[in-house]
This record gives C-alpha cells, sequence and structure tokens, in this order.
C-alpha cells in the first residue's frame, strides 16, 4: 500500500485531494492529515481514511480535536511544530495544500525524506524556490506541481528538452473584477472580491485572483520551478479557464493543456505520476463550448502582474518580501482596513523599503533568512498600511 500524507487536509485543494483518495481508499495507507480550524473535518476525514495522525496547527484547537477522536487510536496533535513533525513521518507522497508561507517548513521537513512532495503550496516556492528545490536535489526527493498551471507546463513538457523551449504561457480568468471599470476597483468590497468567475477554491486565493496577485505569485512559481527566465514567461487572460497553460518550442509549436476547471485533473496528475489513470472529472465537449478567447492583461488593471516581474529580476530574498507583504496585505483587506487597490501599494512600498533599506536582491537564502525576511515585510507592510494616501 501507498503511504500518503496531505498537509492542509481540510482546505479547498486538501479535500479534493482525499475525494480522489477516498475513491480507492484500499490503495493508500494514510500516515497523517493536517488541518487547522476545521477540526470536525479533520476527524471526519482521519477516521474515515484509518489515518495513523491528525494534527491542527493551532493549539487552541488540540482538545477539540482530541474529544473528537477519543477512543478511535488515532494519534492527535497541535501546534506548527507538530505539523512540521507530521511531515517528518515517512510517507510516499505527500501533498502540501497549506495556504501561505506556513507551508514552507512541513515541505522542506518532507522532502528530507527523499520522497515525493506534491506541492500546492505555491507560497513556499515564491519564498524559497531555490531552498526547496535545493533540499529536494540534496535529498533526491521528487517535486510535483500541483498548481493548475504548473501541473500544465510540467504535462506539456513529458518527454521534450527544456533547450527546445522559447516560452510559457500561463493563463488567468481575469478574476472577479474583469469587466469591471478599473477606476471602480478601489470600491471593491470583501464578498465581491471573494466571488470566482470558474473556480472553487478557499478564500485567500479566490481574492487574489481578483487582484492577479495569485498570478502573479504563479509568474515567480514557474521560474522557479522550471527555471526560465522571466522573459519567457507570459500571462494571457483566457476567460473560459479551459486552457491551463502553453509551452512554446523553437519550431514555434505550442502545447496547450486543455481541461476543466477542476483541480482533481492536477491533483490526480501529481498522485498518479508517472502514470496517467481514470479521473472522476467532466469531460470536455469542445463543440459544445464553441470558442476559447484570449486577451493581453491589462497592466493598469492588474499592478501585481508588474510587480513579481520585478521580484523575478531582483531575486536574491524579494519573493520572500514580496508574499509576507502580499498576505499581510491580504490579512488587512479581508480585516477591513484597507482597500482592494491598496493590496498592491503596500506590496510595492514595502519591496521599496527592503531593497533599499536591507538589501533583500542580494540576500543568501537560507531557512534563517527567509524568516526572518518574512517576519520584517510583514511588520513594514502593516507600517505601510498607515502611510497611504
Ligand atoms: P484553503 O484556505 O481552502 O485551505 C488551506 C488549508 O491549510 C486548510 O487545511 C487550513 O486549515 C490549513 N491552514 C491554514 N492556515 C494554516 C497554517 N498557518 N498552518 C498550517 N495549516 C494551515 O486553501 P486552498 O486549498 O485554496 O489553497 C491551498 C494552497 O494551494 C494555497 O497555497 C493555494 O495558493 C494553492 N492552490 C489552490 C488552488 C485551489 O483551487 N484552491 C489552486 C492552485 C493552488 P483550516 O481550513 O482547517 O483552518
Ligand atoms: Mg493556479
Amino acid at each position: 500500500m501507498r503511504r500518503i500524507s496531505v498537509f492542509g487536509a481540510t482546505g479547498s485543494v486538501g479535500q479534493s485531494a482525499l475525494d480522489l483518495v477516498a475513491r480507492d481508499a484500499g490503495a493508500y495507507d494514510v500516515v497523517a492529515l493536517t488541518g487547522g480550524r476545521n477540526v470536525v473535518q479533520l476527524a471526519k476525514d482521519a477516521q474515515a481514511l484509518g489515518a495513523d495522525l491528525a494534527v491542527t496547527c493551532y493549539p487552541e484547537c488540540y482538545q477539540d480535536l482530541k474529544d473528537l477522536l477519543a477512543g478511535t487510536g488515532i494519534a492527535v496533535a497541535a501546534g506548527p511544530a507538530a505539523v512540521a513533525e507530521a511531515a517528518a513521518r515517512e510517507a510516499d507522497w505527500a501533498l502540501s495544500a497549506i495556504v501561505g508561507a506556513a507551508g514552507l517548513v512541513p515541505g522542506l521537513t518532507a522532502l528530507a525524506q527523499g520522497n515525493t512532495l506534491a506541492l500546492a503550496n505555491k507560497e513556499s516556492l515564491v519564498t524559497a524556490g531555490p531552498l526547496l528545490l535545493g533540499e529536494a536535489k540534496a535529498h533526491g526527493a521528487t517535486v510535483l506541481p500541483v498548481d493548475s498551471e504548473h501541473s500544465a507546463v510540467f504535462q506539456a513538457l513529458v518527454g521534450e528538452d527544456m533547450t527546445a523551449v522559447e516560452r510559457v504561457i500561463i493563463t488567468a480568468s481575469g478574476g472577479a473584477f474583469r469587466d469591471w471599470p478599473v477606476e471602480k476597483l478601489a470600491t471593491a468590497t470583501l464578498a465581491e472580491a471573494s466571488n470566482h468567475p470558474n473556480w472553487d477554491m478557499g478564500q485567500r486565493i479566490t481574492i487574489d485572483s481578483a487582484s492577479m496577485f495569485n498570478k502573479a505569485m504563479e509568474l515567480i512559481e514557474t521560474k522557479e520551478f522550471f527555471n526560465v527566465s522571466s522573459d519567457m514567461i507570459e500571462v494571457l487572460v483566457h476567460r473560459e479557464s479551459l486552457i491551463h497553460a502553453m509551452v512554446g518550442f523553437n519550431d514555434g509549436a505550442l502545447m496547450a493543456h486543455v481541461g476543466p476547471p477542476d483541480m482533481r485533473h492536477a491533483i490526480g496528475y501529481a498522485l498518479h505520476w508517472p502514470e496517467r489513470r481514470t479521473l472522476p472529472v467532466e469531460r470536455l465537449d469542445l463543440a459544445k463550448i464553441g470558442k476559447l478567447t484570449f486577451e493581453a492583461p491589462d497592466a493598469a488593471r492588474y499592478p501585481a502582474l508588474a510587480l513579481a516581474t520585478r521580484v523575478m529580476e531582483q531575486g536574491g530574498l524579494s519573493g520572500a518580501a514580496f508574499n509576507a507583504a502580499k498576505e499581510r496585505a491580504l490579512d488587512g483587506f479581508i480585516a477591513g482596513e484597507i482597500g482592494f487597490l491598496d493590496m498592491s501599494r503596500v506590496v510595492a512600498a514595502t519591496l521599496d523599503k527592503m531593497s533599499s533599506q536591507t538589501g533583500v536582491q542580494t540576500a543568501d537564502i537560507t531557512l534563517d533568512s527567509v524568516l526572518e525576511t518574512d517576519r520584517l515585510a510583514r511588520i513594514y507592510a502593516g507600517e505601510a498600511f498607515g502611510q497611504l494616501g
């Protein structure tokens, strides 16, 4: 039986993964499941799948989880260190579907086993791509992309030589505000930003899709994962979200990956890789769909994209500063402290400050330097809230 673990099991990606696992439960020995506040779901899944260990990242949720699993024989633990310990438990395949920079340490810990890590947690690649991939290399571990665009690129590259790749195009739906007048964006509310036109995802990534911070993160993720330069990566607005990415080759061919907007495809591909197995996703009827549309992204509408280009060009710890500032700005928007367009202004101000004062662009990427940059960037981003005109 294949030993598997899922970190962030109670979230949108985590639940899609457990849906696939539950359909063939006899094939898997579930080692560890981790979650956060949703301990009811975590306990239910841990029992249904016979997990050895269930962990909540919040110490204050420990007692509830313990009570829910009393008498089941399933071990229970809580706190960030316990999540990392869960990631240290030997598993053949682990999925990191934690949201935010909190996914970095569990991901690094899992990689040290030298097995396979399926990575939905894009923040860890944006924050510390070279560290994470260096750790994978050092331990002979495999990292598989789960973000739909990156899974699509990965699939388009099977059997190809990277030297023949000219460009990588990742698509974007345009998010909740793609048809809003740009002048109106400043007034966008939390409820309006939390409504994605095509994908059903966690709240944070849905808001990041409206602001295109999600695509900005994915640009950096593409650069890190596939080791391509920033000028080879393009964003294309594609409203239907059916083509997830395209790879352009030196003979002019574009290999496009087309599929329904259902994360179970990318998760399933990573779960069964290098094989393809039957997956419970919709089969597209292209004649019915009729047409697919493409537009260049509007830089004025999506300032996050230019920030990503800046981060890719600056390098060093710029990604760590960018991600942490974005997370703090997003917290501020969710809490009603700042407006929708203020998020990119806060991130820009934080990058300015950290580039000129702390030299993030030239710093070495170690776990300590990443965590310190993350800590400082959150402070500077919070300070920037008060300086918005
Ligand atoms: P969700 O918010 O739905 O789920 C996040 C998961 O992480 C939950 O299990 C949550 O627990 C847990 N969690 C929250 N905070 C922490 C923390 N500090 N430490 C450990 N665990 C924590 O997110 P998504 O599933 O939408 O996204 C997960 C990751 O996958 C993100 O990096 C996202 O960018 C990426 N991704 C998501 C896609 C999607 O379709 N949703 C598509 C492509 C990538 P709980 O809910 O119990 O509190
Ligand atoms: Mg994506």
